[in-house]
């Protein structure tokens, strides 16, 4: 059955456990970014945006940013722990991008995700995506998806340094200032109960998923889906 849903003027999707499987995040992204860390730095520690992550984490551990063990270690930790903290999504983003150029790695997508978005896409509806991980993991998990580059489909990408925390409602006027957009028109899709009310909260339209083996999910609202194909969309 078909979902309607109020036109809108830009969809904005969450990543883990909406459009991609948590377990590939955790099982897959986190372990080979946790390996790669400590040679990442050593080889990248120069360089602007590495050389600035490093600095920030310095700064919150207090330490010299020449003391690379402690920071990594820190990093480390922080991958074990799921600690939403700038630096270390900085530094994965990097990471995975490198990653994903080498053929070490390959991005999930669920089935319906690509058919959606090109349908999206090509009725005129601006795709928007808003994760934790840093635009440039984003941009990399698009456009390294299964079958073929999806990031060229994707108008605009907000993470926690350009937007906020996600479960916060600052977050999502902060975005729907960005875009320009009226907070009614805008649809959040998310497997997140606290963000869909976060949204909801600074007057967004959404839709909950539940995806079949997410078991962090915690969406409870109405209308929710288990697939984007349940969605009926039009552009406002
Ligand atoms: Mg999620």
């Amino acid at each position: 059955m078909k979902v309607p849903v109020e036109p809108v003027s830009a969809i904005v999707m969450d990543i883990e456990g909406t459009t991609s499987s948590a377990r590939h995040v955790y099982e897959v992204l986190f372990p080979y970014a946790r390996a790669a860390m400590a040679t990442w730095i050593e080889q990248h520690g120069d360089e602007p945006v590495t050389r600035e992550a490093i600095a920030e984490v310095a700064e919150q551990l207090g330490v010299d940013s020449t003391n690379t063990a402690a920071i990594v270690a820190q990093l480390v930790q922080w991958i074990d722990d799921d600690v939403k903290a700038a630096p270390l999504k900085t530094l994965q983003g990097l990471i995975w991008q490198e990653g994903y150029a080498r053929g070490e790695l390959t991005s999930h997508m669920f089935d319906d995700v690509p058919p959606a978005l090109r349908a999206w896409h090509e009725a005129g509806i601006p795709l928007v995506v808003y994760s934790s991980g840093s635009v440039a993991a984003q941009k990399a998990l698009f456009a390294n998806a299964p079958d073929g580059n999806l990031d060229v489909l994707i108008s605009s990408n907000f993470d926690i340094t350009t937007a906020g925390p996600k479960r916060e409602r600052d977050s999502y006027v902060r975005i729907a200032q960005a875009l320009g957009a009226a907070p009614e028109q805008l649809l959040f899709l998310s497997d997140i109960q606290d963000e869909l009310d976060a949204a909801r909260a600074a007057g967004w339209q959404v839709v909950g998923v539940l995806r079949d083996g997410e078991t962090q999910a915690t969406a409870n609202v109405d209308p929710l889906i288990s697939s984007f194909s349940e969605l009926d969309l039009h552009a406002g």
